[in-house]
C-alpha cells in the first residue's frame, strides 16, 4: 500500500495546502507562463458558453503541431482519460491487460472499470519493466498491454531496439498502450518515439498529455496518436461537450509558446540530475531517472525518510519497506530534501 505520513490524504482541499512542497504527483512546479494566464483569463469570460460539441479544433491543432494527419488523432479528459476508453472498447468483461507492477495507480483502477481483468508482472530488481516476463504473461485473453516509457514510479526507459523487440514479439490482435506521458524529460539517445512505430504497427496506442510538461494538469487534456481506425472509434466515444474551451486556450497558448516551455522541461531536467546526485551522495540509491521525477531504494530507511520530509513539509509518494517517488520541485524544495534527507543520512 501506499503510505502517507501527511496528516491529510488529500492535501488539496486543505486550507493549509499552501504550507505543503508537493512532490507527491509528478506535476510540473512551473505556475502558467503569463500568456498561458491571460488567455485562460480572457475566456474566463465565456464560462456560460458550451465548448464545441466534438473537440475538433484541439484535435486539428495537436495534429498540425505533431505533422500528422487529424484522423490518427483523440484528446481525452487526461491521457488516463483516453486510456480508460481505450481499455473499455478493447476488452470485454473477463479479458486481460497486462503491464508492468509497480506502475501508475490508474491502470489497476480503470481496468476494473471496464470490467477487465489486472495481470500484473513485476518490475525487475532494477526497477524496469520485464519486457521477456510481460510476453510471457500473455494468454489469449490478452487484449491491452501497457507500457510507459518513461516508467512511473521508477523513471526506467525501455530503449527503442527493445522496444522494436518488443513489438516484433507481441501478437498484431493486442494492443500496445504506449504510455508516454513523461516523453518530453527523456534525454537519451536511446528513447524512441513512439510516433514513429505507428506505420509499421498499427496496434499501437500512443499517449500523451499536457499535464506534465506543458503545467495544465489541472485542466485535463491528453492525447492519443493512433492507427485511424482505432483513433476514429476513441472520438466516436468521447463525451460531447467533454473539453473545456478553458483547456484549449491554454493549450493553444501553450503550443505558441513551445520554445519557453521547452526550456522549463529543460530546467527540470538539469534539476533532476543536480538532486539525483546530491541524493546518491548521501548514500541514497535508485535508477537513473528519464522523468520529471525520482525512485529512491530507500528500503528500510523509506518511512523514517518520508516522516523526517512529511515534518519538514514536503509531500513525497512512498512505499513502506520499498523505496519512495520524489518529483523533481523548485531548487528551494529539491535544497529541502537533501538537507532532510542530509540529516538523516
Ligand atoms: N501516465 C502516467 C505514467 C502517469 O504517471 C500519469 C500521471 N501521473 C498519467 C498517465 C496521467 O496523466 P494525465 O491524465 O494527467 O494526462
Amino acid at each position: 500500500m501506499t503510505g502517507d505520513l501527511s496528516p491529510h490524504k488529500e492535501p488539496r482541499a486543505e486550507p493549509r495546502e499552501e504550507h505543503w512542497l508537493r512532490l507527491h504527483l509528478n506535476e510540473n512546479p512551473f505556475p502558467p507562463l503569463p500568456e498561458v494566464a491571460t488567455a485562460l483569463a480572457a475566456e474566463l469570460t465565456a464560462v456560460n458558453r458550451y465548448p464545441e460539441f466534438t473537440p475538433d479544433t484541439l484535435t486539428g491543432m495537436i495534429a498540425d503541431w505533431l505533422g500528422t494527419g487529424r484522423e490518427h488523432v483523440a484528446v481525452g479528459s487526461g491521457s488516463v482519460g483516453i486510456a480508460r476508453q481505450l481499455i473499455d472498447l478493447c476488452t470485454e468483461p473477463g479479458d486481460e491487460v497486462v503491464y508492468g507492477w509497480r506502475s501508475f495507480d490508474a491502470y489497476p483502477l480503470i481496468t476494473r472499470m471496464a470490467g477487465a481483468v489486472p495481470v500484473e508482472v513485476p518490475l525487475t530488481a532494477t526497477g524496469e519493466q520485464d519486457l521477456p516476463g510481460m510476453l510471457a504473461a500473455l494468454t489469449e485473453r490478452t487484449r491491452v498491454v501497457v507500457l510507459c516509457n518513461p516508467h512511473n514510479p521508477t523513471g526506467t526507459l525501455v530503449g527503442r531496439a527493445e522496444l522494436e523487440d518488443f513489438l516484433a514479439a507481441l501478437p498484431r490482435r493486442i494492443t500496445l498502450v504506449l504510455d508516454e506521458a513523461y516523453h518530453e524529460f527523456a534525454r537519451d539517445p536511446r528513447t524512441p518515439d513512439g510516433l514513429r512505430l505507428l506505420t509499421d504497427h498499427p496496434n499501437v496506442v500512443v499517449l500523451r498529455t499536457f499535464s506534465k510538461a506543458y503545467g495544465l494538469a489541472a485542466l485535463r487534456v491528453g492525447y492519443c496518436v493512433a492507427a485511424p481506425g482505432q483513433a476514429g472509434r476513441l472520438r466516436a466515444a468521447s463525451l460531447p461537450f467533454g473539453i473545456s474551451p478553458l483547456a484549449q486556450v491554454a493549450v493553444a497558448a501553450s503550443l505558441r509558446a513551445g520554445k519557453q516551455l521547452a526550456e522549463r522541461v529543460d530546467a527540470v531536467v538539469a534539476e533532476r540530475e543536480r538532486l539525483r546526485s546530491g541524493l546518491v551522495r548521501l548514500g541514497f540509491t535508485g535508477p537513473a531517472s528519464h522523468g520529471n521525477f525520482l525512485w529512491l531504494d530507500a528500503g528500510p530507511r523509506t518511512e523514517a525518510l518520508a516522516a523526517a520530509l512529511a515534518a519538514a513539509g514536503v509531500l513525497v509518494r512512498f512505499y513502506p519497506g520499498e523505496g519512495m517517488r520524489l518529483t523533481v520541485g523548485s531548487r528551494e524544495a529539491d535544497d529541502l530534501v537533501l538537507s532532510t534527507a542530509g540529516a538523516l543520512a
